[in-house]
């Protein structure tokens, strides 16, 4: 059976831009299915030798704040359910939110496997930013740049152990 990745997290902190990165080919967008699972992408992925789906999750269209954050909680319980492992991606820039806060509660209650990506670390300066994120009470994190691909192959190395 398939190794299925999750990539959760609010909108904006680059969920989409990895899964790009990591699948290369784009799958067309499924018109069929409606809400939350229309808004889940599947792609395949390859490293070092273990070859995996990963999936993209959100576009929150959504007409309140209430529904669009039952969205992601939606997405959250779904990778919980079908994931060999989770991607919980959080913003350098903005550091913890409220929401982050909420989806890490979920995460720690799901018994899954949970890697923090800290992404939009793109320099140097930016790494001793990243630590903040210890706070989410999910162990290691891991700083990587979608936009560049720095930290990625780390990631990935880490991530394949849970196979
Ligand atoms: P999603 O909503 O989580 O899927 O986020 P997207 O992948 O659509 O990215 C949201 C925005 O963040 C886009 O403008 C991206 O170009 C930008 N972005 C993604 N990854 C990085 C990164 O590593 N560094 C920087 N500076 N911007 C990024
Ligand atoms: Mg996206």
């Amino acid at each position: 059976m398939s190794n299925i990745v999750a990539i959760v997290g609010r909108p904006n902190v680059g969920k989409s831009t990895l899964f790009n990165r990591l699948t290369e080919t784009r799958k067309a967008i499924v018109d069929d299915f409606s809400g939350v699972t229309r808004d889940r992408h599947y792609g395949v992925s390859e490293w070092t030798h273990h070859s995996f789906t990963v999936v993209d999750t959100g576009g929150y269209v959504a007409n309140s704040e209430d529904v669009f954050e039952a969205a992601i909680r939606e997405q959250v319980i779904i990778a919980i359910e079908e994931a060999t492992a989770i991607l919980f991606m959080v913003d350098v820039t903005t550091g913890v939110t409220d929401l982050d806060d909420e989806i890490a509660a979920l995460l720690r209650r799901g018994k899954k496997p949970v890697m923090v990506v800290v992404n939009k670390v793109d320099n140097n300066a930016q790494q001793s930013d990243a630590a903040v994120f210890y706070s989410l009470g999910l162990g290691e994190i891991y700083n990587i740049s979608s936009m560049t691909g720095s930290g990625t192959g780390e990631l990935l190395d880490e991530l394949v152990k849970h196979f």
